[in-house]
């Protein structure tokens, strides 16, 4: 499998980062083993002093597909997950400076944890309005919805299996809202989609 993410998919958080709003959806991806194995822990990684959090809706393919429209998109999934797609800010400053990719940045082992349940659209009404957000030690940092996405998940559907065969098990992680910032050994975070807690970790 592979986790296929969109990057400035809400007009905040991508002037918050000093990026134009783009016209189309930015993509990258991380490999299989940027998901955490069940249990184990979180770890601040050796390799940069900046790392941020990114809390975002995570959609699970569950349908082979390519070249979908996006009228379509919605017969290749049928649940919504929540994330986080951790960044190692410092690195990737440079990769931009240089023109370089992202992979260091942005795809390292256990860079994007993911709570274990998957709530079925039914239960979640509209997919258009879907409200999630994070906590840091108890203080809500970010607070988003997919009503505010550039590009809806439909439309992220369309665009990236013009590029990308989904296979079923694909993880869409679908960007994320303003509010990043950097994290320590020993923070706590807590993610919800609306009044439910998706996960729950701490960063050893
Ligand atoms: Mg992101």
């Amino acid at each position: 499998m592979k986790i296929i993410c969109i990057g400035r998919n809400y007009a905040l958080h991508a002037k918050e980062l000093g990026n134009d709003i783009p016209t189309e959806p930015v993509m990258f991806l991380k490999p299989e083993t940027a998901l955490i194995p069940k249990g184990h822990p979180f770890y601040y990684p050796a390799h940069s002093e900046d790392v941020h959090y990114e809390v975002e809706l995570v959609v699970r393919i569950d349908k082979v597909g390519k070249h979908i429209e996006e009228k379509f998109a919605p017969r290749y999934y049928s649940t919504i997950g929540l994330g986080v797609d951790f960044t190692a800010r410092d690195i990737q400053q440079e990769c931009k400076a240089k023109g370089l990719p992202w992979e260091k940045a942005k795809a390292w082992d256990h860079s994007a944890p993911l709570g274990e349940e998957f709530i079925p659209l039914e239960e979640l009404k509209d997919v258009h309005d879907i409200s999630f957000s994070l906590s840091l030690n108890g203080a809500v940092v970010q607070k988003g919805n997919s009503s505010e996405m550039l590009f809806s998940i439909d439309r992220i559907i369309q665009e990236v299996s013009k590029y990308f065969t989904l296979k079923i098990g694909d993880l869409i992680y679908t960007g994320t809202p303003a509010g990043v910032g950097p994290i320590s050994i020993g923070d706590e975070l807590v993610g919800y989609i609306a009044e439910r807690e998706m996960f729950r970790f701490t960063v050893k």
